[in-house]
């Protein structure tokens, strides 16, 4: 029930309106009887600064934060995490005394079903395909893993060559970076193999970010892992199940990063497994 006392939290982005995270966190409130609500806020790029100093002002908790506001929202934090400056994106905002601070719980949130396979990973290589935002989180996830080595694949030099560049001098060491045409050489050596493409998201369900003839050349015992939740599995994943390699899909990323930042907020332990059904009854699945 929404009471007088009742705090916000949110999520701002453009668009938000299609946002999973209301659906997880308020199952996880209502589960612990907090007096929360989590709201969607579309905010456009323009109005960012405005916005933000409105949470502020109308006394909002936290928020998370997504497209288009990642990198925008740094400069108006007063305090950013060494991972999320590593990052270089914020999807999560809590109230100090000195203004908002801010962080990236996408990192813990893709590490989290990996780390629950108890593997060890000093030996271990990582191929991660595609240099976007998400690939940002999976390359400072690796290197917390303490993978022996990185290589980020990707379709465009020019973006691939800064994508290195901006590691340097971070708290996490540039990755390798190779073209496309080098994965039927790299994917014999990898012991994970991560999409952050969009290749293979719902409604281009066909499609594949990795052939078969070269997913056949991966090695045995490797893990494939999906960023992309709908559909679940993607190609990707089937055909990787196909040829033996344990699979991954990006749900558990979603659910891990969001219980991140609600851990934050409330400052408590959270319902992990209610977010996660919460989440997979609305997806169907
Ligand atoms: P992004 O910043 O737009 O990055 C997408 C990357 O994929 C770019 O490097 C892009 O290459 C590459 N790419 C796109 N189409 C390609 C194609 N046809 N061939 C080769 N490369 C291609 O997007 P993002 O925010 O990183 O998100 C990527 C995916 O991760 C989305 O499916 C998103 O839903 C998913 N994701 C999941 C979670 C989760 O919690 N599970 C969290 C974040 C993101 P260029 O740089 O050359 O354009």
């Amino acid at each position: 029930m929404i009471t007088g006392k009742t705090q916000i939290l949110g999520v701002i982005g453009e668009p938000v309106t299609h946002s999973l995270s209301p659906v997880m966190h308020n199952a996880a409130l209502a589960e612990l009887g907090a007096d929360f609500v989590y709201v969607a806020f579309p905010i456009a790029a323009a109005q960012l600064e405005t916005a933000v100093a409105g949470l502020a002002a109308i006394g909002v908790t936290g928020f998370n934060v997504t497209i288009p506001h990642k990198q925008a929202i740094m400069p108006l934090l007063a305090e950013i995490s060494a991972e999320a400056q590593a990052v270089g994106a914020v999807n999560t905002v809590w109230r100090t005394e000195r203004g908002w601070a801010g962080t990236n719980t996408d990192v813990a949130g893709f590490l989290a079903p990996l780390q629950a396979l108890e593997r060890d990973w000093g030996q271990a290589q990582a191929v991660v395909l595609g240099n976007g935002g998400a690939a940002r989180a999976v390359v400072a996830g690796c290197a917390q893993l303490g993978l022996k080595v990185v290589s980020v694949v990707g379709r465009n030099p020019d973006k691939l060559k800064a994508f290195q560049r901006s590691w340097q001098g971070s708290l996490f060491p540039p990755p390798l970076v190779h073209a496309w045409e080098a994965l039927p050489e790299l994917l014999p050596q990898a012991d994970l193999i991560v999409n952050t493409t969009p290749i293979g998201m719902h409604p281009q369900v066909g499609a594949t970010p990795l052939e078969e003839t070269v997913l056949a050349g991966a090695k045995a015992g490797a893990i494939a892992y999906d960023l992309i939740y709908t559909p679940s599995p993607t190609r990707f994943l089937t055909l990787a199940a196909q040829h033996g390699l344990t699979t991954i899909d990006g749900l558990e990323m979603l659910v891990q990063q969001g219980a991140a930042a609600l851990e934050i907020w409330l400052q408590s332990p959270v319902p992990v497994d209610t977010m996660r059904q919460a989440l997979k009854a609305h997806l169907g699945r």
